[in-house]
């Protein structure tokens, strides 16, 4: 039976993606080798780490006073390098959940930090808006796309201090203005690549700013003036990632998968909102593209097991909500076709019938 691959990380890729590195493996652009054992430092490689910075630089509109590094890692990794790098006197974060309560834990080893905001009160099941942002934060800390929430910023911060955001869930999935920011970054498994690559985009008078002494692999500058290879850079995970950019690109770009996305989600919703045996959890308005989080409507929530079950015996995966939310999570990456989609829908609407709605 298909699968439908709704996993919320590592996730989903492209099929094409899939395909070519599969073909990689044996033999990696007719080299004769394997893309899992060629060196770092050959010219093949170099090649795929040029377009890999041009691909995401020409996807997301990057201007050119940025620098984009490629290392491993994962998003966690960030949440300590950020404020070693960037923390000096007091940093503000956006506490929206389970991936920012660990960034301000990793930030307070380094300094003072300050809640600007936070959508605990309410289980995090919406996006803090309207709030005062001090003028003496090194930085401010968001989480565009809360993944266990199913919650997300639809529109970019205005900030009087540099916004430093985690984009692990929706990096590439609709349009962002990159200006506004002064780094991006996050783990590439969940719509760029397999795990073991992060990506971080990085204004370059951000660097002037690093005061600490670090550890040589912590400290960004490193990383920037080695072009991601000062040490041995995730290569397979790193080709994939281009691979994934090339197909984004192909496909017409973020335009092109925003519309998409939209869709995607707006069939979910629609059905989550229509299905009387379902509820949406996140607040109508900050709704995630990349994340739908949703439970049993009240009175049936015994249903929840069984419909876990019927759900698994159509192709669906991954549809469990995380254990903080219960439920049910359909992520819906770029790379997750539409078909997947309306195959869920069609088993909401069945299971709705078998208990006669
Ligand atoms: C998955 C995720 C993380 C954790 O990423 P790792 O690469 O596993 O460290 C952090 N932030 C967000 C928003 C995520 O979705």
């Amino acid at each position: 039976m298909k699968k439908h691959n709704f996993n919320a990380g590592p996730s989903i890729l492209p099929e094409v993606v899939y395909e070519k590195t599969a073909r990689a493996i044996l033999d990696f652009n007719g080299t004769g080798l394997s893309i899992l054992s060629i060196s770092h430092r050959s010219k093949e490689f170099d090649e795929v780490m040029a377009q890999a910075d041009s691909l995401l630089r020409e996807l997301l509109d990057i201007p050119d006073n940025y620098k984009i590094i490629f290392i491993g890692g994962g998003a966690s990794t960030h949440f300590f390098e950020v404020p070693a790098n960037f923390l000096n006197t007091k940093a503000g974060y956006v506490n929206t959940g389970v991936w920012a309560k660990k960034a301000i834990k990793e930030a307070k080893r380094y300094g003072q930090t300050e809640v600007v905001a936070s959508s605990e009160d309410r289980n995090f099941t919406y996006i803090p808006k309207g709030f005062d942002i001090p003028a003496d934060l090194d930085y401010l800390h968001i989480t565009t796309n809360n993944t266990i929430y199913g919650t997300e910023y639809t529109a970019d911060l205005d900030s009087p201090v540099p916004v430093i955001a985690d984009m692990s869930s929706d990096i590439l999935s609709r349009p962002r203005d990159v200006s506004k920011y002064a780094m991006i970054y996050g783990g590439a498994q969940k719509n760029l690549a397999p795990a073991g690559v992060t990506f971080a985009i990085i204004r370059e008078d951000m660097l002037d700013r690093i005061q600490r002494d670090l550890p040589t692999m912590v400290d960004y500058r490193t990383h920037v003036t080695n072009n991601s290879m000062f040490n041995t850079p995730p290569v397979f995970a790193i080709y994939a990632l281009t691979e994934t950019l090339n197909w984004l690109k192909s496909i017409g770009g973020v335009p092109e998968i925003y519309r998409r996305n939209q869709e995607k989600a707006a069939l979910l919703y629609d059905e989550i909102d229509r299905n009387p045996l379902f509820v949406g959890t996140a607040t109508e308005e900050d709704r995630s593209l990349m994340n739908i989080c949703f439970v049993m409507a009240e009175g049936y929530e015994e249903l929840a097991p069984e419909f876990l079950e019927f759900a698994k015996s159509q192709g669906m995966v991954g549809i469990k909500g995380h254990r903080l939310v219960g439920g049910f999570r359909a992520s819906c990456y770029n790379a997750l076709p539409k078909e997947s989609v309306e195959a869920l829908v069609a088993c909401m609407q069945e299971f709705a019938r078998k208990h006669g709605k």
